[in-house]
This record gives C-alpha cells, sequence and structure tokens, in this order.
C-alpha cells in the first residue's frame, strides 16, 4: 500500500525526461507533500538523445543515460513505480488507477507520458527486423543486429533516421535512407541546410533516395528487402523506422481532457481540468515567447515546461518560455537549431558551407526567428540571446563574418 493513501500530494505519470525534472523541480521549489513517478519503463528517467547517437554506437552504457542515480530519489522522498502503467483516471475521484488495479489519489496530476514512435502501416512492418527508435529497449534490441557488413535500410531522413545513419557508417554497415519528401530535414530547415547534409552523408557513403516512398516490405518472417514507389528493391538485413512521434494523449482523451495535437494546456502547463497538468511531448503548450501553440519534441522543452509546471503546482511565479533549441550529432558535424525556422522569408548564410562551420539565420519581417548552426558554438549561444530578444537584422550583416553579432543585442 502506497504512503499516498494517507497523504495525497502529486502523481506524475510517465518516468522520462520531463517527469524526472519535474520531480526535482517540486522538492527545489520546496513542495514537501508525497511526490510519485509512475513509469512503465523498468528505467528510472533517462535521456533519450543517446539512444541514437553514442547509446547505438556502444559507447555508453544504459546507466549513463539515466537522469539521476536511484539512490537520489529516495533521499528526496520521490517514490519511482517503474515497470508499471497508469489505466486510467477518475477525475472526480482524483485518482489513477493502475494496470494492476492498485488506486491512488492524487491531490495534482501530471500527465507526462511522452509519445511512442509512428508505425509504419505495411505489410510486413511488424517483422522482427523492422526497428523503432524510443527506448533503451528498442536500442538494446537493435544493436544485437547493428553489425559490420549489414544492410541497413533507413526510413525517415529527419534527425533519428540521420543519426541513426552515421552511427550505421561509423560502424561499417551498408546504409540507405529513404526519405519520401523531396530532401532530409524538410520540415525545420532551409533548402540549403538539407543539401549540406544530403552531401556529407552522400560522401560518407550513404545511398540516398529522397522523393521516395516505401510500398511493402518483402521476406518472411525477416524482411529481406524493401520495395521502393517505383517497384524496384533495397536489399536489407535491418530496417529502422524513424518518421516521427505520435504524443501518448489516451489516458488523457479517455478522461475528457482537451486534446489537440497532444493535451492542451495553458502557459503554466494546467490542463482544461485545473489539478491535471501536462509536460512534455505530450503536451500542446502556449508558449509564451512565441505567442502561440506548441507541441515540441525536445530536452530544452520538456526541462522547461518541468520548471514551469513546478512553480504552477507551488503557486510561485513561473519562468516565461524562451526560444525552444534543440541538437543533433552526425559524423563530426554539431546541429544546434534555435527559434522555428517555419514562415521564414529570407535566409542568411554565416560562415563556409563547405568548410563544415557554417551558421544559417532566418528572418521574418526583419527579425531573427531562428538559427541553425553547425560546428558552431559561439553563433549559437550568441543566437539563443538574440532569439530571446527578437532582435532585427540585415541579411548583409549576418552573411559578414566581420560583423558582430553581439552587435545586435540590446544594450
Ligand atoms: P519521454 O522521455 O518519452 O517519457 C515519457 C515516459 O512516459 C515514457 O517512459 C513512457 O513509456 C511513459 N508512459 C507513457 N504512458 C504511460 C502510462 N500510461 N503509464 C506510465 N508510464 C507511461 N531532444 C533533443 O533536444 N535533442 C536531441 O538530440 C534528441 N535526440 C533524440 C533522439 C531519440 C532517439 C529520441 C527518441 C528522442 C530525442 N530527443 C532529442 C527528444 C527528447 O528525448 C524528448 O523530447 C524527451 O525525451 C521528452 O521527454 P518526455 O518526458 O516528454 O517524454
Amino acid at each position: 500500500m502506497s504512503f499516498m493513501t494517507s497523504e495525497t500530494g502529486v502523481i506524475i505519470v510517465g518516468a522520462g525526461e520531463s517527469a524526472g525534472s519535474l520531480a526535482f523541480s517540486l522538492r527545489q521549489q520546496g513542495y514537501s507533500r508525497p511526490i510519485v513517478l509512475i513509469g512503465d519503463e523498468s528505467h528510472p528517467p533517462y535521456r533519450r538523445p543517446p539512444l541514437s547517437k553514442a547509446f547505438l554506437a556502444g559507447e555508453v552504457s544504459a546507466e549513463s543515460l539515466y537522469l539521476r542515480s536511484a539512490d537520489s530519489y529516495a533521499r528526496q522522498n520521490i517514490e519511482l513505480r517503474l515497470g508499471l502503467g497508469v489505466e486510467a483516471i477518475d477525475r472526480a475521484a482524483r485518482s489513477v488507477t493502475l494496470f494492476d488495479g492498485e488506486v491512488l489519489s492524487y491531490d495534482r496530476l501530471v500527465l507526462a507520458t511522452g509519445g511512442h514512435a509512428r508505425r509504419l502501416l505495411l505489410p510486413g512492418a511488424d517483422h522482427p527486423n523492422v526497428h523503432y527508435v524510443r527506448t533503451i529497449t528498442d536500442i538494446e534490441r537493435l544493436k544485437k543486429e547493428f553489425l559490420p557488413g549489414k544492410r541497413l535500410v533507413v526510413v525517415g531522413g529527419g534527425y533519428i533516421g540521420l543519426e541513426v545513419a552515421a552511427i550505421g557508417i561509423k560502424k561499417g554497415l551498408g546504409v540507405t535512407v529513404i526519405e519520401s519528401l523531396p530532401r532530409v530535414l524538410a520540415r525545420v530547415t532551409a533548402p540549403e541546410v538539407s543539401a549540406f547534409y544530403e552531401r556529407v552523408h552522400s560522401e560518407q557513403g550513404v545511398k540516398l533516395l529522397t522523393h521516395t516512398g516505401v510500398e511493402a516490405f518483402d521476406g518472411d518472417p525477416r524482411v529481406t528487402g524493401v520495395r521502393l514507389g517505383g517497384g524496384a528493391i533495397v536489399p536489407a538485413d535491418i530496417v529502422v523506422v524513424g518518421i516521427g512521434l505520435v504524443p501518448n494523449v489516451e489516458l488523457a482523451t479517455a478522461a475528457g481532457l482537451l486534446v489537440d495535437n497532444g493535451i492542451v494546456v495553458d502557459a503554466l502547463t494546467r490542463s482544461s481540468d485545473e489539478n491535471i497538468f501536462a509536460i512534455g511531448d505530450c503536451a500542446n503548450h502556449e508558449n509564451s515567447f512565441l505567442g502561440r501553440r506548441l507541441r515540441m519534441e525536445s530536452v530544452a522543452s520538456a526541462v522547461e515546461q518541468a520548471r514551469i509546471c513546478a512553480a504552477a503546482i507551488c503557486e510561485k511565479p513561473a519562468p516565461r518560455s524562451g526560444p525552444p533549441w534543440f541538437w543533433s550529432d552526425q559524423y563530426d558535424l554539431k546541429l544546434q537549431m534555435v527559434g522555428i525556422s517555419q514562415g521564414y522569408e529570407q535566409l542568411a548564410i554565416r560562415g563556409d558551407i563547405n568548410g563544415r562551420s557554417f551558421s544559417a539565420f532566418y528572418l521574418h519581417d526583419g527579425e531573427i526567428i531562428a538559427i541553425d548552426t553547425v560546428n558552431r558554438t559561439g553563433d549559437f549561444a550568441v543566437g539563443k540571446r538574440l532569439l530571446a530578444a527578437h532582435a532585427r537584422a540585415e541579411v548583409a550583416q549576418l552573411a559578414d563574418e566581420s560583423f558582430e553579432l553581439k552587435s545586435l543585442l540590446p544594450a
């Protein structure tokens, strides 16, 4: 029987990046009532970014991904319930039912349920050598087959697909990437940046097929080939599908909460029920920096929302959102992005694309709305401040390396 039965506190559903951050933020803000984290994976909260990077490469252990040691939860009096999911929410009774039937009462409930990899709905997509990249378990399974000489076909030319391709090359696999859109990273970068990444991957030996759909998987019980729209077959020993994330909103929907591309929450992460909050990948939040709604899948956003949620629960002034940011590591390239580039009108490239060190500035109405930097951590650091300050600039200034970016910051 849980101690929650005597005194109710915060129940956090999900034990990922945002849930782990929230539990400790609550304690830092002075929250003294019980905190219970319930996660259906068997690991304590961990960082997912290395899953498609160093962990897949076999360079780091699963334990090194943990946000904190298991002991530190106990020291902060945070109860971790792992390997067990929440099945239902009873809003009227303010309780949740776990899959084993236990009922726990809450004072405040936080949904930090993340999302799951979008499935490819094709015959053969459930064969054992078709992989998705979301959890430690997914990668442990994939790593067993990720061996030199194997033919890897990656479906999806987004960050995760390209990171997996880069590790595949590093480990001596033959790699093909299939992307249905005309270019890789199409949803998040300018054509110039996509072209750069396409060139780098091709130079490294990746076979890139853009504007190409997957029609079927050949082979049974294992996929032996990926059949393309035009009928051609790409031979495959392993298939990795990286075609996006679907937010885990089933619990919220069943409980009657407002859901629209994620659980709809306000700027303080509160849902349509004042006692229920949602944070991280599963939440469609009112972003105070952008002045509009956003469901963001990034560590920075998960941590920021955790802090805002902790402040809201503790009834303290909440920090404002900053510009959203993200990173991706491929080969020797550190891509760091800040802001949302959609809707930009002008692009300025600073630095030398061929020299593998440049920044792309996206402008809307003269304001810098997003920056992608490749191997330019200095530009990224200044760039975050430029966005936060809603700085304006001319394309010619940004493209001129002798022009001081800092001079665009307010005095
Ligand atoms: P998650 O970390 O997904 O945690 C949610 C947890 O809730 C999961 O464990 C889930 O199983 C559990 N859960 C769901 N439903 C229930 C239930 N009913 N009961 C109990 N538990 C439940 N971001 C970056 O900024 N940079 C990167 O380079 C980057 N790389 C990435 C690479 C990969 C391979 C992946 C998968 C993600 C990457 N991300 C990156 C995104 C980042 O990891 C996510 O934005 C972040 O993990 C979101 O945290 P979260 O807490 O919202 O969700």
